[in-house]
């Protein structure tokens, strides 16, 4: 006989993990289900920042004219720019290891030039929005200072610069993890949670869902009251296979970073701008380097449109030639890059994408009781995890009673080498089953600047006898480590 869960979640990347969390604390029996690892779809692929949401500010507010033609927009993006505040109030308190402040500057030039006090009253809101928790630390730059600091040192126009605002953001130290900690999080207060596992089936059986689930040892059905839909950029498909082709809620969009070596001045500062077309656009440190980006271009979310193009290399490096013609940067500058699929909502009436981050309820449209995520961001994702659940709550009583949401959890070991101990608790602990796995979303030492290749054999040799791989096996475990980062990162073939 099938099991019966109350929720089965489909995917296993950040809104997935934060639905997983909430729900099962609240005391919905919930099986989780990633087709690969967890971590390893969008939320591997982002620019890391828990954005204070100052981007949303400025789309919200606009102008007068702007703001009356889409009022509905602009609260939205007022909304958003809210929750960003609070999702970073929320993270940088409760997993302050996993962040980093980092200080950003703006740039003020003569078609961007705000007043002082409209900047200050931004920061302002801002910072109501969370109560003031966590400093945004603003400080306006007069045109003098501006010219003299050190991170915009070689910018086209800074003779004619009229200033400059420096903040402060957050940086995931490495966004996989975060994601494997709530799916740990999750399981700790009973979530089942299954990786390398594909949802390939959903069919109404009666009231319930069954769900038909495939890893390499073969396929089973169980059957869940409610799927909640977290498959990120591949929800539709997921929608579709329960039955629903016609319903779209996603639109994806690609976006692409590279890697570069900047000068001495900038180390460890950020810079931030808007391309002419008004997209956001960042210099964001990395160690002793920076990656740059993101580049937008639209995408069908299919597998191939995580790679990167040498076209969205060069558009990156034709705008940031354009912002500072003095670095007289090159394609053979570039160390590496990467690219992801960003869901996002599409907007009503099915054209273009909107920047809202919604759950939908599809109980109306044929397929009762599955709810789907769109927009979802990794910022935000505990208010995501509490509105899925919320959503869940309002047709489905939990079958269990609530447990404690962020219990404590034993101390890990160091996570940032690769040991013995490390390798092992990757492994039973925290299900990782290939060197992937074990490299890239367990210990931080797949994003060193070599993207962990270093590490590849000996952590292979530790993580055999654990995962039973013999001499063949880990050799091919090591080559598909070391292609999918030359794949992945765009690195030369040798
Ligand atoms: C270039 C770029 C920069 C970004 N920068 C930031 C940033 O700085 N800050 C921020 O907060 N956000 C950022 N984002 C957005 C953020 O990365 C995503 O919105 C977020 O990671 C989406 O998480 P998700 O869980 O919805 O999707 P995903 O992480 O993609 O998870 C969905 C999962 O579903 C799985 N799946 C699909 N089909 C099935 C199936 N049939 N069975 C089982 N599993 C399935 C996939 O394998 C995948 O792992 C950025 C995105 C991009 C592309």
């Amino acid at each position: 006989m099938s099991e019966i869960y109350d929720t089965v979640i489909v995917g296993g990347g950040i809104i997935a993990a934060a639905a997983g969390q909430h729900l099962t604390a609240a005391g919905y029996r919930t099986l989780l289900a990633e087709r690969d690892d967890y971590g390893a779809g969008t939320s591997s692929k982002t620019s890391r920042l828990q954005h204070c949401g100052l981007g949303y500010l400025s789309a919200a507010s606009g102008s007068i004219t702007a703001f009356l033609a889409h009022p509905r927009s602009a609260i939205e993006c007022f909304g958003l720019m809210r929750r960003s505040m609070q999702g970073r109030a929320e993270f940088v308190r409760m997993a302050p290891e996993r962040v980093k402040p980092v200080s950003f500057i703006i740039p003020m030039m003569l078609e961007n030039t705000i007043p002082r006090w409209k900047a200050r009253l931004a920061f302002r809101l801002m910072a109501a929005s969370d109560g003031g928790q966590v400093p945004l630390n603003l400080r306006i730059l007069s045109a003098e200072e501006a010219r003299a600091h050190p991170a915009l040192q070689g910018m086209a126009g800074l003779e004619d610069i009229r200033g400059a605002m420096s903040f402060t953001e957050y940086q995931y130290h490495w966004p996989e993890r975060i994601v494997v900690d709530t799916v740990m999080k999750a399981r700790a207060i009973g979530m089942e949670a299954l990786n390398h596992t594909a949802v390939t089936g959903l069919a109404r059986q009666g009231d319930l869902w069954r769900v038909t689930l495939a890893a390499a040892e073969g396929s089973r059905d169980i059957l869940a009251r409610a799927v909640v839909n977290c498959a990120g950029v591949w929800v539709d498909e997921i929608t579709a296979m329960a039955g629903a082709p016609h319903i779209r809620k996603n639109i994806g969009q690609k976006g692409t970073n590279i890697v570069l070596r900047l000068p001495e001045g900038m180390r460890g500062i950020g810079f931030e701008t808007v391309t002419v077309a008004g997209a956001p656009f960042y210099l964001i440190p990395w160690g002793e380097l920076h990656y740059v980006g993101p580049w937008d271009s639209a995408s069908d979310g299919s597998p191939e449109g995580f790679r990167v193009t040498e076209g969205e290399i060069s558009a990156i490096l034709d705008q940031l030639g354009r912002l500072f013609p003095g670095f007289g940067l090159k394609r053979e500058d570039v160390l590496y890059a990467w690219a992801g699929v960003r869901p996002r909502s599409l907007a009503k009436g099915g054209k273009g994408s909107a920047p809202a981050v919604r759950e939908h309820d599809l109980s109306g449209e044929g397929l009762p009781n599955v709810f789907t995520f769109t927009g979802g961001l990794l910022m935000t994702h505990r208010d995501a995890g509490r509105r899925l659940t919320r959503a869940v709550a309002r047709r489905l009583k939990p079958s269990g009673t609530p447990r404690p949401l962020d219990a404590p959890s034993p101390p890990l070991p160091d996570m940032d080498q690769v040991t013995e101990a490390s390798v092992a608790h990757a492994i039973l602990d925290e299900q990782a089953c290939t060197l992937s796995d074990i490299l890239r979303r367990r210990l931080s030492v797949g994003w060193e600047p070599d993207l962990g290749r270093r590490h590849a054999v000996r952590a292979a040799k530790l993580a055999a006898p654990h995962l039973g791989w013999t001499s063949e096996e880990t050799a091919a475990q090591i080559a598909a480590f070391i292609d999918e980062t030359v794949t992945e990162f765009n690195l030369p073939k040798r």
